[in-house]
């Protein structure tokens, strides 16, 4: 079954990883995508090819989303090309790991400003287009860092925890319109950057896990094929945690 058939999905950050992961689903579900990256321009024009493939209307757009006018523009371009915008998702996110011993000032601002901010501008690039339509589902990728926190990510956890109380307030903001909020809090999710991580390091991440194994980018993705249908068309500002079961 489709769900998502006919709706117009903005996915930040989808050349790599969860984005894709996400949009590919989404395509599978029937919905439109405009998609977002920072400098991976073959892998979003090889992920436009492949989502175009799948039936649905795909474009990629190069747009840094920790910047305020370049997420205006993008909504802009985003309406010209699709006409409505039903789906939201904040997903674009780096990390830039220290001890705050060794953290540097431009490695705080830089991960708050990409990771937290961009949440601002994009939610209120779209907002406008929501509160006509009298619908939309917003969903932000948070972390099982931003619920619980984690030594050597003061920055990253602090991002993502601030995610989790701006999501609550639009959730109460927006409410009215009919435009949810929701949060996704991940675990460990396995994509190529673990990839690249020692095996045993890996294997006993895995082990703690309740349901013994990583996340795949299709498990955050399943989630937000709900959070963005109509099946969830009661929910808003919740965290969802999509982890294995890490914070029981
Ligand atoms: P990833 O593989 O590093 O991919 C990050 C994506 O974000 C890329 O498409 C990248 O584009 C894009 N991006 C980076 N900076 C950007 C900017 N300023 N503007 C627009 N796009 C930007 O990351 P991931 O592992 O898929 O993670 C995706 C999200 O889930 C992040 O918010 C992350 O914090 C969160 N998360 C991940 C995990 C995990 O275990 N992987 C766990 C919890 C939460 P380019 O390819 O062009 O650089």
């Amino acid at each position: 079954m489709k769900l998502l058939e006919g709706k117009n999905a903005i996915i930040t950050g989808a050349s790599r990883g969860i984005g894709r992961g996400i949009a590919l689903v989404f395509a599978q579900h029937g919905a439109n995508v405009a998609f977002t990256y920072s400098s991976s321009v073959q892998a979003a024009q090889d992920l436009e090819k492949e989502l175009t493939a799948l039936g649905i209307k795909a474009k990629g757009y190069k747009s840094n989303a920790a910047s305020f006018e370049e997420s205006q523009e993008l909504v802009e371009k985003v309406k010209k090309d699709f006409s409505s915008i039903d789906i939201l998702i904040n997903n674009a996110g780096i990390t830039k790991d220290n001890l705050l011993m060794r953290m540097t000032e431009e490695d705080f601002d830089k991960v708050v400003e990409i990771n937290l901010k961009s949440v601002f501008n994009m939610t209120k690039a779209v907002q406008r287009t929501m509160l006509k339509q009298r619908k939309g589902s917003i969903i932000n990728m948070s972390s099982v860092v931003g619920v619980k926190g984690n030594a050597g990510q003061s920055n990253y956890a602090a991002s993502k925890a601030g995610m989790i109380g701006f999501s609550k307030s639009m959730a109460l903001e927006l409410g009215s319109r009919n435009i949810r909020t929701n949060v996704i809090a991940p675990g460990f999710i396995e994509t190529e950057m673990t990839a690249k991580l020692d095996e045993k390091t890996v294997e006993g991440w895995r082990n703690a896990i309740p349901l013994k194994r990583g996340g795949s980018p299709e498990d955050i993705a399943n989630a937000c094929v709900f959070l963005g249908s109509d099946l969830s068309s009661y929910i808003t500002g919740q965290v969802l945690n999509v982890d294995g079961g890490m914070l029981t």
